[in-house]
């Protein structure tokens, strides 16, 4: 089908601006005020029994990559590789878990899960990784996932994570094409990168996910053609892709991107239709906002089982019921507070030195961030809310403090828009008829691509607006 069969010009043009991707709930630029170190250790306390799944950030880099807005550290700025900054973050990191086990009573037993992402994990050695897990216990009986740059990681490196008993891994590859991955300044080639992931092949993790990133510079439907068919070849049991942002007021290595055409509108969206007609004609099935999945995944079974969420490692399945994130920028997250650790390496280990929390900022949730995460969360992460009868009560909640008849004035446009089915609803005044109608609401393909912004409507912060503040990247 064309791409303006599927949307509009006008629609592309209408919908594509700034919106949150909805990683939290509230988005990070609208938090207010962190718990106080100790409300949030009772809180971790009182919800050990649901488990933990612990995030470490490693930031630590080989050299940067000019699109990246992650945390990082600039190999450039500080001697960061050097390996006595390396070992005394380690160590910092194990400073931090040795405070949250005296000041929470949580113990190795409550984890259920691992989590390293970056950066880049595999910046460190065999040894430090095992040396750096080595304080969490028997690291087999749990989930243990990790963040590869597959131009860096060694056959070696694979080696230890299949012994330490890490279950899936994720290469960010980001595109194949030569001359992109030149303007990016990204190493490699697909020749030492399929090398590498069949080496991961023969030690049988049980998941490898690739990461690739939409609306590059330089990308034409030409290059992503180039970078489809190698995917192919490698046929990963997970994709995810991520759409490019051009923030570089946020991150200035973009500014150097700016000589090469950007693709953006109408043409960026014509390279997610090429990449969605190529992974869904191999049989992947599309989960939230932005991962596929091959059905024998387990992220694919959880997705059946409505287990899968959204958090600030995009989407994934936990049995746990508390996100803990150690190391510099790392964010927990819980059912009633957010926190985000300080950025700055060394006063996150001079914080950490002293016996306290490096907690930079946070949000404690009221009953609307709540009720409006659950509602965004499942929209997400399942395109509807069929089947989720659950949602009722959230619906009723967040009714008695949100205005019923903005939402169904949203909800309607974007129905008239061709973005969501949804039976005709009369009148705003019976709540609970219009409840029942919101919980058979299912987004169109078109409405798919636009998830965002109808999330964005169960927002409170955005209900009266089409689009947010210009920190938010744009739809598309
Ligand atoms: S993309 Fe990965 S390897 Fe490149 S600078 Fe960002 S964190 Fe480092």
């Amino acid at each position: 089908m064309s791409l303006h069969k599927i949307v509009s010009p006008e629609i592309v043009n209408k919908y594509d601006v700034n919106v949150p991707r909805y990683t939290s709930f509230p988005p990070v630029p609208n938090w207010k005020t962190p718990p106080k170190a100790q409300e949030w250790h009772q809180e971790l306390q009182a919800a050990l029994s649901q488990g933990v799944h612990l995030y470490l950030h490693i930031p630590f880099c080989r050299s940067l990559c000019a699109y990246c807005g992650c945390f990082r550290i600039d190999p450039g700025t500080v001697t960061t590789t050097s390996a006595h900054i390396v070992k005394d973050y380690l160590h910092t990191i194990h400073d931090e878990w040795e405070l949250y086990q005296e000041k929470s009573g949580i113990k190795n037993e409550h984890l259920r899960g691992i989590h390293l992402g970056g950066g880049t994990p595999n910046t460190l050695t065999p040894e430090e990784l095992s040396f750096l897990l080595s304080k969490f216990g028997d690291t087999s009986s749990k989930l243990l996932s990790i963040e590869l740059n597959p131009h860096t990681t060694t056959p070696l490196f694979l080696e230890t994570l299949a012994k330490l008993g890490v279950q899936k891994i994720s290469f960010g590859i980001q595109d194949f094409d030569p001359t992109i991955r030149k303007i990016i300044g990204r190493e490699g080639d697909y020749e030492s990168i399929s090398e590498i992931m069949n080496k991961a092949r023969s030690l049988n993790f049980t998941s490898i996910n690739i990461d690739l990133v939409l609306g590059l510079p330089g990308q034409t439907l030409s290059s992503i053609e180039y970078t489809l068919d190698r995917v192919a070849s490698l046929r990963p049991d997970t994709i995810a892709y991520f759409s490019y942002a051009h923030v570089p007021w946020f991150a200035p290595l973009q500014k150097g991107l700016e000589q090469h055409h950007i693709p953006v509108g109408s043409e960026k969206l014509s390279l997610l239709l090429k990449l969605q007609e190529r992974l869904f004609s191999q049989n992947y099935i599309h989960i939230g906002l932005d991962h596929y999945a091959l059905p024998s995944d387990p992220i694919a079974k959880a997705f059946a089982d409505h287990k899968v969420i959204r958090n600030f490692m995009g989407h994934t399945y936990t049995q746990a019921g508390t996100l803990l994130g150690l190391g510099a920028s790392s964010i927990s997250s819980s059912k009633n507070s957010y926190l985000q650790n300080e950025k700055d390496l060394f006063k996150y280990m001079n914080t950490i030195s002293q016996g306290q929390l490096a907690t930079i900022r946070g949000h404690q949730k009221s009953e609307l961030d709540r009720c409006c995460e659950k509602i965004i969360q499942t929209l997400l992460c399942y395109h509807t809310f069929q089947g989720h009868e659950e949602l009722r009560q959230d619906f009723s909640s967040y009714f008695k403090l949100a205005s019923l008849e903005k939402l169904v004035t949203r909800l309607l446009e974007f129905r008239s828009d061709g973005l969501l089915e949804m039976e005709e609803i009369t009148t705003t005044h019976n709540e609970q008829a219009a409840i029942e109608k919101i919980l058979k609401l299912k987004l169109t393909y078109a409405g798919v691509i636009f998830i965002r912004n109808i999330a964005s409507a169960f927002d409170y912060a955005l209900i009266d607006s089409t689009h947010a503040a210009s920190t938010f990247g744009r739809s598309l």
